[in-house]
C-alpha cells in the first residue's frame, strides 16, 4: 500500500486531499495540519485548518464559503454580541461551536491536541489520518504598521479582520521554535513512500509546519520523493492573500519563486499551471523536476487528476 504523507493548510491543502483521495483510494494518506492559525475565542481553543481538514473530508463543510459548517446557524454568537462580548469578525457558527466545545473541554481534561483530533475525527471519518504539527501551543503572528505604530497583531487578526489590508512586514511563528511534532509525525514522514506540498500557503500553512524543528530535517532527509503544488497562478494566488505574507518573507508572487523559496534541498518535483509554463525552466535550472499541469481545482475530476500528476511527478523523481 502506498503511504502519502501530505502537509496541510486549511482551503487549499483540504480541497487537493479531496482530488487525492479519489486518485488513490487505496493509498494510506496522513496529513500533518497546520495549527499556526489557531486562536483562542470566548474561552475556546479554535483550530480553524485542522476543522477545514476534517469537514472537507468528513462531508460536512460550507462548500462555497470553503470553512466552516453546512447549513449552519448563528444564534450563538448573535447571543455574544448581546453581550456586548466579541470579537465579532471572526465567524463561528452554532454547529462549528460545538467542535470547539468539545476540543476545549478534552484539552482541559489534559489530552493533547492529537489525541483531540483522533476523537473529533472519529465521528468525520475523513478518510485520512489528520495530526496536527505539534501538541505545543503555535500562533503565527504577524508584524504590521497601524496608525503609524510598528506592532504584531495575531494571523486571524490580520487575515480576517483586516483582510490583509496592510503590509505584513513579517510573519513569525510564535512558539514553533520550541514545538515538538506531534506524536505520529515524524513516524509517518520517516515511512512515507511520498510526501506532498499541496497547494496550500507556502507561508503560514506549509511554512508554519516547516518550522516545527525536527520536521523539515525528516522529510528532506526522507530519501523519498517530495512534490508540491504551486498555490500561485498567474503570478497571483487563486484564492485568499498569500502573496502579503509571500512579500513579508521576501518571495515574489510567482510559481517559480516559491519553488525556490522551498529550494531543491527539500523539494524534488513541482508543478506549475498550464498558465506558468514559461515558469517550467527558471524551476529545472533551480535543480527541481518541474511540469505544467491544469491547477485549477474546480471540481473533483480536476483536482484528482492534479494529484495523478502529483504521483506521477514522484515516480518520475524517484529514479
Ligand atoms: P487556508 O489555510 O484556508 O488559507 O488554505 P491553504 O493554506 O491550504 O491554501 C491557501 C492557498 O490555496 C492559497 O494560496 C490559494 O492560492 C491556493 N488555492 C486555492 N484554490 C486553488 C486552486 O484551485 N488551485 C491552486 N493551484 N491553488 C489554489
Ligand atoms: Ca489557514
Amino acid at each position: 500500500m502506498q503511504r502519502i504523507v501530505v502537509l496541510a493548510g486549511g482551503i487549499g491543502g483540504a480541497r487537493f486531499l479531496r482530488g487525492l483521495k479519489a486518485a488513490a483510494p487505496e493509498a494510506d494518506i496522513t496529513v500533518i495540519g497546520n495549527t499556526g492559525d489557531d486562536i483562542h475565542l470566548f474561552g475556546l481553543k479554535v483550530c480553524p485548518d485542522l476543522d477545514t481538514v476534517m469537514y472537507t473530508l468528513g462531508g460536512g463543510i460550507n462548500e462555497e464559503q470553503g470553512w466552516g459548517r453546512t447549513d449552519e446557524t448563528f444564534k450563538v454568537k448573535e447571543e455574544l454580541a448581546a453581550y456586548g462580548v466579541g470579537p465579532e469578525w471572526f465567524g463561528l457558527g452554532d454547529r462549528d461551536f460545538a467542535t470547539h466545545i468539545v476540543r476545549s473541554q478534552m484539552l482541559a481534561a489534559g489530552y493533547p491536541l492529537s489525541a483531540v483530533t483522533e476523537a473529533l475525527c472519529d465521528r468525520w471519518q475523513p478518510g485520512v489520518r489528520l495530526i496536527p504539527m505539534s501538541d505545543d501551543r503555535v500562533e503565527t503572528h504577524v508584524a504590521v504598521e497601524l496608525d503609524g505604530e510598528r506592532k504584531a497583531i495575531h494571523f486571524q487578526e490580520y487575515w480576517v479582520r483586516l483582510r490583509a489590508s496592510v503590509d505584513a512586514l513579517a510573519v513569525v511563528p510564535v512558539g514553533a521554535e520550541q514545538a515538538k511534532p506531534a506524536p505520529g509525525v515524524l513516524e509517518a514522514v520517516a515511512e512515507a513512500d511520498v510526501v506532498l506540498f499541496p497547494p496550500s500557503n507556502p507561508v503560514v500553512s506549509v511554512g508554519t509546519i516547516l518550522a516545527v524543528p525536527g520536521i523539515r530535517e525528516a522529510i528532506a532527509d526522507a530519501g523519498v520523493p517530495v512534490v508540491g503544488l504551486s498555490p500561485i497562478v498567474g503570478d497571483a494566488p487563486v484564492r485568499g492573500m498569500a502573496d502579503k505574507v509571500l512579500a513579508a518573507v521576501g518571495v515574489e508572487s510567482s510559481a517559480a519563486a516559491v519553488a525556490e523559496h522551498y529550494g531543491s534541498g527539500l523539494l524534488d518535483g513541482w508543478l506549475v499551471d498550464t498558465v506558468d509554463k514559461g515558469a517550467v525552466e527558471r524551476v529545472e535550472a533551480a535543480g527541481i523536476r518541474c511540469k505544467a499541469v491544469p491547477l485549477m481545482m474546480t471540481d473533483l475530476d480536476a483536482t484528482a487528476e492534479m494529484a495523478r500528476a502529483a504521483l506521477a511527478m514522484a515516480e518520475e523523481v524517484r529514479g
